[in-house]
């Protein structure tokens, strides 16, 4: 039987594209195999890879002059390719800048400072403050905090950090403060396609698939094509985007069956309204368990600046964390599972990606009061 899953990720899926995966599992519309069992170079993946990309353009309205490629690695690979790339083979470079808003930022930093060297990145703002809550992140830099340098190779920040419930929801504003010129580097594993994001404010996008896309193994890249081609000559064939993208990032064999149920993912949100309307229930979701933990009198607490509540993870703490387990307990028993908040933070955590429906989060908030009442 199927729960309620509240899993950070991977996440759960839509069921009708489980149900199309299961029926298509043996064989894929008459190709005589399923997906995982043919050639990434045969017509019938071809076109499957094929459409995955335009419908993914289709939704995000991704601009002519952006690459999409579909990579492995996960986003922590990530953390060390874009600087390996944009960075590392760059005459007279200039450092990129980084922003740290959560755990995530915070080691695309340090890894950026790894690969690359002490120098090779400044960060320009950090928002940990162990002094206000135990776990540190709870807001973005305020613009005044925020001074770019306007010759920096690449701005880098995580715009939904999925730990720490933390979501960049006003990005025009935000944006604004970059200076032209310096391509924005965001790391949106956990809230791509979630809501509309105007593509050509960044310079590249990546996100690991197993929130909002698919399953895990895939990795999704977004480039804008003014930034191939920067990499040092010994980057490793397979990490260098300028031969991914020559090659529709199929220089070897893609990870072919998550591509596929991406692409299923894809269209079953062109089939429930797009990113519009993707964006409406979500924050319809996302309204209705900060509303249950605002109004708790307290028994629950979300200790995010408001202006920045992430709408897709949502972190809070029981007044009495004795109860933690009992709260966890009682939630799989009323059908809700993955609960529990990631280690370094603790208390309860409830993801609400795109397959997560408003009945779902109903179902949470109705738990969430009842349990609340029933120990007042
Ligand atoms: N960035 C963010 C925002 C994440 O949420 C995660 C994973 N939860 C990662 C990076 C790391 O992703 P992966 O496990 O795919 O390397």
């Amino acid at each position: 039987m199927r729960l309620w899953n509240f899993s950070a990720g991977p996440a759960a899926l839509p069921a009708e594209v489980l149900e199309q995966v299961q029926d298509e599992m043996l064989d894929w519309q008459g190709a005589g195999c399923g997906v995982m069992e043919m050639s990434h170079r045969g017509k019938e993946f071809t076109s499957i890879a094929q459409r995955a990309e335009a419908d993914l353009r289709e939704l995000m309205g991704i601009p002519a002059n952006y690459k999409v490629l579909f990579l492995q690695g996960g986003a922590t690979q990530q953390f060390a390719q874009v600087p390996l790339n944009l960075l590392a083979g760059v005459k007279d470079k200039q450092p990129a800048d980084y922003i740290v808003t959560g755990s995530w930022s915070k080691k695309a930093f340090k890894e950026t400072l790894r690969v690359c060297g002490e120098t090779a990145a400044r960060c320009i703002a950090s928002t940990e403050d162990k002094a206000a809550v135990a776990d540190g992140f709870t807001r973005l830099p305020a613009s005044a905090e925020l001074q770019v340098n306007a010759d920096a190779a690449y701005l880098h920040l995580c715009t939904n950090e999925t730990i720490h419930g933390v979501e960049l929801l006003d990005e025009a504003a935000f944006l604004a403060s970059v200076p032209a010129g310096v391509p924005v580097v965001a790391d949106m594993s956990s809230h791509i396609l979630s809501r509309p994001m105007d593509v050509s404010r960044y310079g590249l996008i990546y996100a690991g698939a197993q929130k909002n896309i698919g399953p895990s193994g895939l990795t999704l890249v977004i480039v804008r094509e003014d930034l191939l081609g920067k990499a040092p000559a010994s980057l490793p064939t397979v990490l260098d985007y300028a031969v991914m993208a020559e090659n529709d990032s199929m220089l070897n064999t893609p990870p072919t069956f998550a591509i596929y149920v991406a692409g299923l993912v894809f269209q079953w949100l062109k089939r429930i309204g797009g990113i519009n309307e993707m964006a409406r229930i979500n924050a319809e979701k996302a309204r209705l368990l900060y509303a249950a933990i605002d109004g708790s009198d307290g028994f629950y607490r979300n200790p995010v600046d408001p202006a920045c509540r992430s709408q897709m993870n949502v972190p809070f703490t029981l007044r009495d964390a004795a109860l933690d387990a009992e709260f966890l307990a009682g939630a799989k028993e009323a059908g809700l599972l993955a609960l529990k908040g990631h280690k370094s933070v603790g208390g309860m955590r409830a993801s609400i990606y795109n397959a997560m429906p408003l009945d779902g989060v109903r179902a949470l908030v109705a738990y969430m009061d009842a349990f609340a009442k029933s120990r007042a």
